[in-house]
């Protein structure tokens, strides 16, 4: 069986430049492959079986049906939905073994007592808002939010992150000021013990410039 020439060509040039990605953000950042919308159109199972077979360990979703469509398919990797999730959905989110992102306090609760019905411990990234204003955590309450959400028996904080919402432009204030609010929250989760593993906030756009974005992980759509 043939496949379409072009789509090899394409897959190479993924494997292409997630090799340059890696390069360039050092061996101890992880690499968060985001595959939201089909892979911006290029065909979400095979970008993920790509990413995947070339040392990504996790992928990023917007929504939980792409995560539904990528497990059928027989992606078992970690896959977190990087969109809000509605309460009507927790269950198949467990069923499906996705990762949701919590920013919410209520929602966070009802995860937890699904995941207990279920008799399971489910991971979450604590989503936070550092200037984009829209959904998240803010910033100068996210301390608090994941002391409550450390307490919730069925969930365990697997990673926390936030989003640059100016890293493509050319005034770097902005982005300076998101990354600095960010490593405040992390710097005080440290000094209070409630250290979280994974933490993540470049984009394709901080990746390239703006190294102090990394922290250990980088998404790269
Ligand atoms: C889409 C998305 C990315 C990837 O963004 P690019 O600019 O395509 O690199 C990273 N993180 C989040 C949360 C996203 O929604």
């Amino acid at each position: 069986m043939h496949r379409p020439t072009w789509v090899e060509i394409d897959l190479n040039a993924l494997r292409h430049n997630l090799f340059a990605i890696k390069k360039w953000v050092g061996p101890q950042i992880k690499i968060l492959g985001i595959v939201k919308a089909d892979a911006y159109g290029h065909g979400d199972y095979e970008v993920s079986r790509v990413l995947l077979n070339n040392g990504v360990e996790m992928l990023g979703i917007a929504i939980l049906e792409e995560g539904i469509q990528l497990r059928d398919k027989g992606i078992k990797a970690p896959l977190l939905i990087l969109g809000g999730i509605f309460e009507e959905q927790i269950d198949t989110v467990i069923q499906y073994g996705l990762t949701p992102t919590v920013y919410d306090l209520k929602l966070a609760e009802v995860l937890s007592k699904r995941a207990y019905y279920f008799n399971t411990i489910m991971k979450v990234h604590v989503y936070v808002d550092t200037g984009m204003g829209s959904i998240g955590v803010k910033y100068d309450k996210a301390v608090e939010f994941v002391k409550f959400v450390k307490n919730m028996k069925n969930l365990l904080i697997e990673g926390i992150y936030t989003h640059c919402s100016s890293s493509d432009e050319k005034d770097s204030a902005f982005t300076n000021l998101q990354i600095k609010r960010f490593r405040d929250v992390l710097d005080a989760l440290d000094a209070s013990k409630a250290c979280i593993p994974l933490r993540h906030m470049a984009n394709s756009g901080a990746i390239l410039g703006y190294p102090e974005a990394y922290f250990n992980m980088v998404r790269p759509g």
